[in-house]
């Protein structure tokens, strides 16, 4: 028996071992980059590996050619890890996503072209020859869907393409796009190889991939993102069938799971079933600012300061506007500042605020407020209406209450935080405009509501100086 195969399979089992751990690893904010270590190393020996066996296996493998596409990825990647902006993480993630749907769509063709007349006449007995038509049409309709979805969800979450669009009969335009889809899968089953079948396959994925997700938008951006990050390694998957690697099934159906788990619990934070947010659309129209004339109470720091002088209890709620701003770290010296003079200070963290799952989380861990501080929406609702003070850092969407009041709205239905409980809601933001979703926030107006209007870390700095000088 050949020592390298043996070896090659045992590495394999090591890089998915180490992604399993990695994964586990993730799922607390505090052993969390531990497992991103464990899973990178994992992907590192994976690819050497990879390499290594495809080398003695076929030759194929320049390592000049090789060496050249390391580096430039590596710069760009560099580069693009350097430069981004925490704000910009959810693009980035999504770009990501689209490029990973992209890269196994474009393995799976070249693979499908390399291979054509190998089988001439595919014997329907012989496992092989049904797999890989399959595998390479599956890996092409999930990856092309998931590059122009992908692209399409970061226009949106980046507000170049904010519109919501629905075609007269889209769902369906979309149904028999994919059952086109499966029928050019089937075609490749009886020719394999063909080049008029995957270039229509790509075509019809891609255009199904757009329509997918244009008319999703608003409140329910995050299950599309979390979707089609579930796919990509679904695409990986398949395209590991394609190759015969066993590292990228099993790398592809792990990312694939984990996304679908995300999914799940994004549709839970919405309260929506994903059929409908990928049918019914929600997003759809935001709403229109009623025009009525409402009085918004703004306050100067100073003023606003006053509401803590004696506040028993504090509960802290940051939104996307808290990242924009990169408000996290005036924030925990706000909240360290309160425990000191013996508040009791917590932080709300709501599933989908920010523009990412968890993006909350990442920046209060940047900004070492300790995760016990953290508390998440089924934990937290009750304790507003024994709360002083809610401050408000940049979230909209996530307190708004059209969520109870419009059901029928972009927002409808959604499980917001109760901060409208607390004995005063002290809003941090620079103006009355909407959040994600576009709909007007009757907040704002309340008389138990006070408006801080500026920049998340302009004013909360200003707090902070006045809350000193109490
Ligand atoms: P929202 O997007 O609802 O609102 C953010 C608010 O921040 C805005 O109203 C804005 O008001 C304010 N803001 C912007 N810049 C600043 C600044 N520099 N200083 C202070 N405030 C600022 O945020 P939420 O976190 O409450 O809700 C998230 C929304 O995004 C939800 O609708 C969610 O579904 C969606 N989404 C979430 C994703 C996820 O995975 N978490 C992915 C995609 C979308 P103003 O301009 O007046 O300052």
């Amino acid at each position: 028996m050949e020592l390298a195969p043996l070896l090659y399979d045992l590495a394999y089992l090591v890089a998915a071992v180490l992604f399993i751990f990695g994964l586990k690893f993730l799922s607390s904010p505090r052993t969390a980059p531990l497992g991103n270590s464990l899973g990178a190393f994992g992907m590192f020996l994976a690819v050497i590996v990879t390499l290594l066996k495809m080398n003695a296996e076929t030759g194929i493998i320049g390592w000049p050619v090789i060496l050249a596409g390391v580096a430039l990825g590596g710069l760009i990647g560099g580069v693009m890890a350097k430069r981004v902006e925490m704000t910009g993480m959810p693009e980035l993630v999504g770009l990501f996503n689209g490029f990973g749907g992209g890269a196994s769509a474009l393995v799976a063709l070249s693979e499908g072209l390399r291979a054509r007349g190998a089988f001439v006449d595919p014997d329907p007995a012989n496992i092989g020859d049904i797999v890989f038509p399959i595998a390479v049409g599956t890996s092409s309709l999930i990856g092309w869907v998931t590059l122009t979805g992908s692209l399409i969800a970061v226009f949106k979450l980046n507000g170049v393409f904010r519109k919501n669009v629905f075609l007269p009969g889209q769902n369906g335009i979309k149904a028999l796009l994919f059952l086109g889809c499966l029928a050019m899968i089937g075609g490749l089953v009886s020719t394999p190889g063909s080049v008029a079948l995957m270039v229509g396959l790509a075509v019809a994925a891609c255009v199904l991939g757009v329509l997918f997700v244009i008319p999703i938008g608003g409140a329910d951006m995050p299950v599309v993102v979390s979707f089609l990050n579930s796919l990509s390694g679904l695409a990986a998957a398949a395209t590991g069938f394609v190759v015969s690697n066993n590292a990228l099934i099993i790398g592809g159906s792990l990312v694939g799971a984990a996304g679908l788990i995300l999914t799940g619990i994004m549709c839970k934070a919405m309260n929506r079933r994903f059929l409908d947010v990928v049918f019914k659309a929600y997003g759809g129209g935001a709403a229109e600012a009623s025009g009525e004339k409402r009085t918004v109470q703004g306050y100067e720091a100073e003023e606003a300061a006053l509401v803590f002088d004696g506040a028993r209890s504090v509960i802290i709620v940051p939104g996307y506007g808290m990242a924009v701003s990169q408000a996290q770290h005036v924030v925990q010296e706000f909240a360290t500042v309160l425990e000191e003079r013996g508040v009791d200070v917590k932080f709300a963290i709501h599933p989908v605020a920010g523009r990412m799952p968890g993006h909350m989380n990442v920046l209060l861990a940047e900004a070492s407020v300790p995760y016990d501080k953290l508390f998440d929406l089924d934990e937290i609702n009750s304790e507003f209406s024994d709360c002083d003070v809610a401050l408000v850092v940049g979230a909209n969407d996530t307190v708004n209450p059209a969520a109870k009041t419009d059901p029928g709205g972009p927002l409808g239905g959604m499980p917001i935080l109760d901060v409208e409980k607390a004995r005063t809601v002290l809003i941090v933001k620079r103006s009355l405009s909407p959040g994600y979703a576009g709909v007007d926030n009757d907040l704002f107006y309340r008389p138990s509501t006070m408006m801080l209007f500026g920049d998340g870390k302009k004013m909360l700095t200003e707090l902070l100086m006045a809350v000193k000088e109490l």
